[in-house]
């Protein structure tokens, strides 16, 4: 059973027991999607404002409106590539360790409550309201095959997996304020084991204190991986030598074609050098 946290700093964070003894976290930084995002409000906000100035229907207001949509698109295809990117990584330690089921902390519906938040900035809530997190669970479940199961995931960043004392976490980091207890981790990896204790006990349930946490960090960028690198290289080449022979077939026709028109140039230039042989004879 592999256990998944998501964030909007750590897109998802997921952990999945080895053995008795080793929990393996492996959490995914996204903190691409919201620069992207972010460059994008910038961008079509100054466009907007430029848009109200100028006259409908006017030329500059049709290229300010092209403009706004080419933006718009560029970056939903860029969100798009990066919840792919982070859904595979996530995929990849899914698949890796033979996971049957996923559970999924439920923040499900955070989205939709922003402007009830009063206590986050303005800032704050645009970025969560921008989170694309259901399309990222999509994906997920498209390249594992398996079904994600949601779990109230209340108090799970809070709550020390090795002695379950409560503490507030400050930073990205986890200290456990409990003297004998002294448990430190990732925030976010902290998450996932609860989540992944909760699901599997049925409460929240000390971890051993001689538990091992491997944590993997991985980034999501918005830039291809090899693999589609390599895949669109293909594709790219595939079109180049299409394109190429097309253009040689265009180029042989139009020679075949010239050629007569030259031989025919060249006997009409041949008889008129007899005519004017003839003439000046
Ligand atoms: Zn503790």
């Amino acid at each position: 059973m592999s256990a998944i946290d998501e964030g909007i700093i750590n897109s998802m964070a997921l952990a999945t027991w080895v053995d008795a003894k080793i929990i393996d976290v492996t959490i995914i930084n996204g903190r691409e999607a919201p620069a992207i995002k972010r460059q994008r409000n910038k961008a079509v906000g100054q466009l907007q404002h430029k848009i109200s100035k100028c006259k409908n229907g006017s030329k500059k207001h049709k290229r300010l409106v092209t403009a706004k949509k080419k933006i718009n698109s560029k970056t939903k295809s860029s969100l798009c590539d990066f919840d792919h990117q982070v859904s595979n990584k996530a995929a990849n330690h899914v698949i890796s360790h033979n996971t049957a089921r996923v559970i999924v902390g439920d923040v499900r519906g955070i989205e939709k409550e922003t402007k009830s938040k009063r206590r986050m900035g303005r800032h704050g809530r645009q970025q969560l309201s921008q989170w694309s997190r259901g399309r990222q669970e999509r994906y997920l479940k498209d390249k594992t095959g398996l079904d994600l199961d949601f779990l109230n995931e209340s108090g799970s960043t809070k709550t020390c997996p090795a002695c379950l004392t409560r503490n507030r976490p400050s930073g990205r980091y986890y200290r456990c304020k409990n003297p004998i207890c002294g448990f430190t981790c990732h925030r976010d990896a902290v998450g996932a084991i609860n989540i992944l204790q909760k699901a599997l006990c049925g409460e929240y349930t000390p971890i051993g204190p001689d538990t091992k946490i491997r944590v993997t960090y991985l980034r999501a960028v918005e830039r291809w991986s090899l693999d589609q690198r390599e895949a669109h290289r293909k594709v790219q080449c595939r079109k180049a030598r299409a394109l190429s022979s097309a253009q040689n077939r265009a180029l042989s026709e139009a020679t075949q074609i010239s050629k007569p028109k030259l031989a025919n140039s060249s006997t009409s230039t041949d008889s008129s050098v007899p005519d004017q042989l003839v003439v000046v004879a």
